[in-house]
């Protein structure tokens, strides 16, 4: 009798016909975290962001004046906090994520971003909002990166996930832009959905997630580069009315060169 599927024999033999590979170094993943797609040797590869750092933005402080890099953010951005630095081997998982087709990874990103702590006030209730892709871009990789990994962190955290914001005009793809050229390609790229949708209710300009008295919206994004993009969808929830802002992402890179 074949065994019957979902069997501790069926993932047996499915191993044995089709081993799990890590997706980023092909190492065999030992049969009980085969639901991973990364393996352990690869996570112990992802550099944790540690303190000391900006409370702020949490980026190293510079070592004169006050920090650049969450200088221009808008009030209601209050801190942001970032799971691991975006070397070799983070940035190979965050590709695999966003360029190989592979979205199950967010689940392994989201892991690694639930370890993350904010400061969220006592009694605050906590929404996780993704920060959204393009309508194009979102058609051509079928799903938003940044959205899974909100579910993700979000079954995690026990907070809901609410796609509050769209972004209003495709931006270009930031990698290639100096950091003063990443602050124009973004402003005013983010609105709130429902003003898009006409459901704004005309009384207020808040959405349902602002009428929960005392919350804290949490910007979820797969990396944080110069912060840019945080700022500006921090600033249309500012704009709706959002009195406190967090984000999270996975990633963040290494060094935000301002002197370019
Ligand atoms: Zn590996
Ligand atoms: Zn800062």
């Amino acid at each position: 009798m074949p065994p019957s599927p979902g069997s501790s024999a069926a993932r047996a033999l499915e191993q044995l016909l089709f081993p799990a590979e890590c997706l980023l170094c092909r190492a065999l993943l030992p049969f009980d975290r085969s639901p991973d797609l990364v393996c352990l040797l690869c996570r112990h590869r992802w550099r944790p962001v540690v303190p000391p750092w900006c409370e702020r933005c949490g980026h190293p402080e510079p070592l004169f004046g006050r920090c650049r890099v969450c200088a221009d953010w808008p009030a209601a951005l209050r801190c942001a906090r970032s799971a691991v630095w975006l070397d070799a081997a983070a940035r190979r998982a965050v590709h695999a994520l966003k360029y190989g087709g592979l979205p199950r990874m967010a689940d392994d990103l989201a892991a690694a971003a639930a370890r993350v702590t904010l400061p969220i006030p006592d009694g605050h209730a906590a929404v996780l909002v993704p920060v959204p892709l393009g309508p194009r871009r979102q058609r051509t990789r079928g799903y938003n990166q940044s959205a899974l990994l909100a579910r993700g962190l979000g079954a995690r955290w026990g907070h809901p996930v609410a796609e509050l914001l769209v972004r209003t005009r495709e931006t270009v793809t930031q990698t290639t832009l100096t950091p003063a050229s990443r602050l124009a390609n973004v402003a005013g790229a983010f609105a709130m959905r429902n003003g898009e949708c006409g459901m704004r209710n005309e009384l207020s300009a808040v959405d349902s997630a602002f009428r929960i008295p005392n919350s804290t919206l949490i910007l979820v994004d797969d990396v944080f580069t110069t912060g840019a993009t945080l700022g500006a969808a921090a600033q249309a929830l500012e704009a709706a009315g959002a009195r406190s802002v967090m984000a999270v992402t996975f990633g963040r890179a290494t060094i935000p060169d301002f002197t370019s």
